[in-house]
């Protein structure tokens, strides 16, 4: 808990934040704002919904206000090389703890986050359309659709490679977009890589045919 300093004496000392021992009226116990007497987490919340309400519109008026204030990106992109080994660090604690319970609601939600944002920047390279967000992924399956084998989310291990999660893009070239991702096991994923069905019926044939055929 930070040190309790009343909202006058931080805006004094040039704080952004103070903090008392009363809770909001949402019950939280957190900072607040110098600026309007916000709580942070109520804050938060009504930023997330404010962005999922509408999210192409408040998307595509973030970028023109990036745009129009370009010092901003610079001083994001000095913060985040500054601490971008610590939040490396962070990450991966989280990870760790994350993968041994991954159907607890808040941990499907960083998994799938995680999936999402491996998936887009996959799809930014080959040029395909990705239009998921978390939301669209959830909620975990907890076995592969495809071999039935129980998934593995989070921290790949290397035995256990193979039935770990992965997202797939259900028909190659159409995108990740809502109808054609699931999630499927790393095993199932690779066999299908980009086969066809006709290719699929050649080689179920080769391996049905008995050598005396
Ligand atoms: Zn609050």
């Amino acid at each position: 808990m930070p040190t309790p300093i009343s909202r006058s004496e931080a805006q004094a000392a040039g704080l952004t934040h103070y903090y008392t021992h009363k809770s909001c009226k949402h019950g939280h116990l957190s900072r607040r704002y110098v600026a309007n007497g916000q709580c942070v987490i109520c804050a938060r919340a009504n930023a997330l919904n404010y962005r999922n309400r509408d999210r192409q519109n408040y998307n595509s008026k973030m970028r023109t206000y990036r745009k129009g204030n370009p010092q901003l990106r610079k001083r994001e992109q000095l913060r985040a090389k500054m601490y971008a080994p610590l939040f490396k660090k962070q990450h991966q604690i989280r990870l760790k703890k994350v993968s041994e319970n991954p159907f607890m609601p808040e941990n499907s939600l960083f998994l799938a986050r995680r999936m999402v944002h491996g998936s887009r920047s996959r799809a930014k390279q080959r040029k395909v359309l990705h239009t998921i967000y978390a939301q669209d992924i959830l909620p975990l399956p907890s076995h592969c659709p495809i071999l039935g084998v129980e998934l593995s989310y989070g921290q790949i291990s290397h035995r256990g490679r193979s039935c770990h999660a992965s997202l797939d893009e259900i028909i190659v070239g159409e995108g990740y977009v809502p109808g054609n991702v699931a999630i499927i096991s790393i095993r199932a994923n690779t066999l299908k890589s980009n086969i066809t069905l006709s290719e699929i019926a050649q080689l179920y044939k080769y391996i049905e045919r008995k050598p005396d055929d």
